[in-house]
């Protein structure tokens, strides 16, 4: 008699251990801008590139998602990922065989791509990079959590350090995130031929102008009465005067690359 079957439709815990084929549960859509994420919680993905556009996108394949659960390749029988900082410190370090396992595993489906690791300390995200990003052939990313990665890995694989900002998040995942968000916005088709990202913020250096929409009048305030004047020479000029008070207002340094 064979034993009752227990799961209850649970996977077993060795086949959820087991790294997830890549070109099985989501095949490789050839010649498509692709993503490979490599992550402690691949859940979190899409998020919010699965709405709008982007998620249109996606899922009309304009472009392609495959996200890499870390946790199968980590140590031991509990597939450890971390581990306490040489030298002494606070919190834990991800571990350089464990990744190295994972990327090395990740490259083997990939032609030469760049490789990224979300990092506070990285380069800032900058709109110039995204386009180069977007008009690649789409990044293998590394999203940290605890203090961060082993630095043999970002060594070993030359891997590009990228930030969002200057503060610390507490995972690599939104960081990844918006760095897809903003690259894959770029690609041809994905926001449709009706919106332009040619005149938008630091596409000419400059921060875009405001916009207005109906009612003519809310709360007192109106419209600014160029706006409704149709003589689209004085909407242009007077859109480029507000883009550059703008910019000057708020960021002297886009300002002054601007003049140079
Ligand atoms: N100890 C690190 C430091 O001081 O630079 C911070 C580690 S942070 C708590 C954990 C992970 O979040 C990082 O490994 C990185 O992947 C991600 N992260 C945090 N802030 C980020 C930022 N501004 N840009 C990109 N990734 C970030």
């Amino acid at each position: 008699m064979s034993e009752p079957d227990r799961s209850h439709g649970r996977k077993s815990i060795r086949a959820s251990l087991k790294p997830r084929a890549l070109d099985g549960e989501s095949p490789d859509l050839a010649g498509v801008w692709r993503a490979d994420v490599i992550t402690l919680f691949p859940d979190v993905f899409p998020g919010v590139l699965g709405a709008s556009l982007t998620g249109k996108g996606l899922k009309d394949g304009k472009w392609q998602l495959h996200t890499h659960d870390l946790r199968p390749y980590g140590e031991g029988k509990h597939r450890n990922v971390d581990d306490t900082p040489a030298g002494g410190g606070a919190g834990m370090v991800m571990r350089a065989d464990v990744l190295g396992r994972a990327i090395s595993e990740v490259l083997r489906h990939r032609p030469p791509c760049p490789i990224i690791y979300m990092s506070p300390r990285g380069k800032p995200l900058t709109q110039t990079r995204t386009q180069v990003l977007a008009d690649g052939p789409g990044p293998v990313i590394l999203c940290g959590r605890f203090e961060g990665i082993d630095q043999r890995v970002i060594d070993h694989f030359k891997i590009e350090e990228v930030s969002i900002g200057d503060y610390v998040l507490s995972g690599g995942e939104l960081a990844a995130q918006v760095m897809l968000d903003a690259a894959v916005r770029l690609i041809p088709g994905v926001l449709g031929n009706e919106i332009s990202t040619e005149n938008e913020s630091f596409s000419n250096g400059l921060l875009e102008h405001p916009h207005y929409t109906r009612p003519p009048v809310w709360e007192d305030l109106k419209i600014p009465a160029v706006l409704m004047s149709g003589h689209h020479g004085k909407v242009a000029e007077w859109q480029k005067q507000q883009s550059e008070a703008l910019t000057q207002e708020r960021r002297p340094d886009l300002w002054e690359a601007f003049g140079d």
